[in-house]
């Protein structure tokens, strides 16, 4: 057997189109989604990601103000800028590129944004509110996740889900958005980590496995069974000579010999990727009805 490639590229595309004509309708009814992204320092990574979202933005319709800051701001200057954006009407989601700078205490500043702005989903109202099935807004990445599931046709109820990796951006609230009681989730979880014993005992339980480890080949074929659906949510460069950037990008698992036994995989690139600023996309379309529309 050979895997179907779950394509994120073509799903996200999917959902893009969606959100597209959803804003050419507010904007119908004199409302612009908007997004205020704060970027500091000069990170080449974040630079680029900061980029990709501003750009995401204009080809759907969202309004968004760019603040590009130096390494130097202080902590008071961000707080600053953060509660402009709170007070200003045009701004429905609020986007601080992390990391931050050292000096700069991270939970601070994300705990400044107003949670009906919080767009990424990482104000600790926002986790408390999905821990609990609350309406919120969900972070980007699982909620990529639940979505690429569904618009798959893969059934998470009642199925054994194996999650690779326990932070706070993925592992964690994925593991959580999946067990909760209703559609595209009601599933039985197992959230694995670097002091888990025996991580193929359990990888080999599952029905969907969720690997976001970091590192390459932390799934192999010897690790699944017949029919796995496989996430790979990792990104890692592998030194590549053949390429004239001298790497390439993989996930956290073995596609090739994992796809021979697996029922669907993410590829990587094209898989997870994509679906991260498009669920940021449809969270501020979100909050711009959410603040509009009663
Ligand atoms: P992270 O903060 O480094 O967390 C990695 C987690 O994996 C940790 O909980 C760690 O366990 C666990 N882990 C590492 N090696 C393991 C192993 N061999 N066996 C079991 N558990 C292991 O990473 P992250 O931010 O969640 O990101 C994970 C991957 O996803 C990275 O490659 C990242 O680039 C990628 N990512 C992609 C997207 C996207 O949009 N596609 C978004 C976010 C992240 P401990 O807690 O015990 O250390």
């Amino acid at each position: 057997m050979s895997a179907k490639i779950i394509d994120g590229k073509q799903i996200a595309e999917e959902i893009r189109s969606e959100l597209k004509t959803e804003v050419a309708e507010l904007k119908k009814q004199n409302i612009t989604p908007g997004l205020g992204v704060i970027l500091v320092g000069e990170d080449p990574a974040s630079q680029s990601y900061v980029t990709a979202k501003e750009r995401a933005c204009e080809n759907i319709g969202i309004y968004s103000d760019d603040n590009r800051l130096s390494a130097e701001t202080s902590q008071k200057e961000l707080l600053t800028l953060v509660e402009k954006m709170n007070a200003d009407p045009k701004i429905n989601g609020i986007l601080v590129q992390l990391p931050l700078p050292k000096h700069i205490d991270e939970a601070a500043v994300l705990l400044a944004i107003d949670p009906l702005k919080d767009v990424d989903g990482f104000h600790p109202m926002s986790v408390g509110k999905m821990m609990i099935g609350e309406e919120t807004f969900l972070p980007c990445t699982p909620h990529g996740i639940v979505q690429l599931l569904l618009r798959s046709g893969v059934e998470t109820e009642g199925a054994h889900v194996v999650v690779v990796g326990r932070s706070n951006i993925v592992g964690k609230p994925i593991a959580n958005m999946l067990l909760q009681k209703k559609k595209g989730a009601n599933a039985t979880v197992t959230l694995c980590h670097t002091r888990t014993k025996d991580l193929a005992s359990f990888t080999r339980q599952a029905d969907i496995i969720i690997a976001a480890s970091g590192w390459p080949n932390t799934i192999t074929p010897d690790m699944v069974k017949e029919g796995v659906v496989i996430i790979d949510v990792g990104v890692n460069r592998v030194d590549d000579a053949s390429k004239k950037r001298g790497y390439r990008l993989v996930g956290d698992v073995d596609f090739e010999g994992v796809k021979e036994k697996a029922a669907f995989i993410t590829p990587v690139p094209g898989g997870v990727g994509p679906m991260t600023i498009t669920m940021l996309l449809y969270n501020t379309v979100l909050s711009a009805k959410r603040a509009n529309i009663q």
